[in-house]
């Protein structure tokens, strides 16, 4: 291909959705050998759906779903909206929560009625000394089929499971064929279950998962990378995601996420999908053959 100038670069990347920050960032692009992506919302649609509840102990999986969207009503989790809106589709009736509180990767607490509610994953369940031994095997099978299970405990003691799916995007498995093609590595960073994610990132053969970390873990992840050499590329959508992205050679975002996320990042897709990366990295390289 002809080398292009970055102006040339910035017209093509900004008709293609493909927002580029200043000179560097398309710079950087060219050199980058990884790319580490977050799943929800970014390989995903994040907006995933209610497709599974489990009653464990004495309440009824309505009871269970009733006590777990009433929670969630207070948190803006994709996993919230999506129980909250099974919830209503299967008729049943919300209540109001109190004392809630959010608590980031692992879930959310608060007060229904006169019962104290915790949902979200093993390491909340561990947080409350909820013992969970005999649901794993049912949240397992679950996580196999690649969706999101969550623990429900009502007054310390696990009262039931729910589990969401999270449709992958149509063009995530074509644009990380055509990355691959590109020579990148791509590695996947999330705060879900090891078996939700390797389902996953099987289907798009995506060649390392990294599986419950923390917000904080992914910005040590590109540190750590970095430290061994490797240009880094980073995409995500969230809140959680900004320091990552700021961590990054190139931090992207996902134009359709966050706002805090959008301005850490040296490029940002607005289409919302990985295809904006492919095409990024071709300018990218263009334009760096123009630059030497
Ligand atoms: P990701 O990195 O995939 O975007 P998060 O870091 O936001 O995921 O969340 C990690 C895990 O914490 C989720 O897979 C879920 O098990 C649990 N979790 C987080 N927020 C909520 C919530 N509002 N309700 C239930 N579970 C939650
Ligand atoms: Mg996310």
């Amino acid at each position: 291909a002809t080398p292009i100038s970055i102006t040339t670069a910035a017209g093509r990347g900004a008709q293609a959705g493909v927002l580029i920050k200043d000179a560097e960032a398309l710079e950087r692009m060219a050199r980058v050998d990884t790319l580490v992506v977050d799943k929800t919302g970014t390989l995903t649609e994040g907006k995933p759906k209610l497709t599974d509840v489990v009653a464990l102990g004495d309440a009824s999986e309505d009871e269970v779903l009733r006590l777990a969207a009433t929670l969630e009503r207070g948190s803006e989790h994709p996993l919230a909206e999506a129980i909250v809106a099974g919830a209503k589709a299967r008729g049943v009736a919300l209540d109001k929560a109190a004392d809630f509180e959010a608590v980031t990767g692992k879930g959310v607490t608060g007060r229904v009625g006169d019962r104290r509610v915790e949902l979200g994953n093993a390491a909340l369940m561990q947080a409350g000394s909820v013992a969970i031994d005999d649901a794993e095997s049912t949240a397992d099978a679950l996580r196999t089929e690649g969706k999101t299970a969550m623990f429900v405990a009502v007054d310390g003691t696990l009262a039931g499971l729910v589990a969401v799916a999270d449709p992958i995007k149509k063009t995530t498995e074509a644009a990380i064929r055509a990355l691959h093609d590109q020579g990148l590595r791509v590695i996947m960073a999330t705060g879900d279950n090891r078996r939700t994610a390797e389902a996953v990132a099987k289907r798009l053969g995506i060649d390392e998962v990294r599986a419950g970390v923390l917000p904080a873990d992914k910005k040590a992840l590109i540190d750590e990378l970095r430290a061994k050499g490797h240009g880094v590329a980073m995409a995500g959508d969230g809140v959680n995601d900004a320091p990552a992205l700021a961590a990054a050679d190139v931090g992207i975002a996902m134009g359709t996420g966050a706002d805090v996320a959008v301005e850490s990042a040296g490029l940002t897709l607005l289409g919302g999908d990985l295809t904006g990366i492919v095409r990024a990295r071709k300018l990218a390289k263009a334009t760096l053959r123009n630059i030497k």
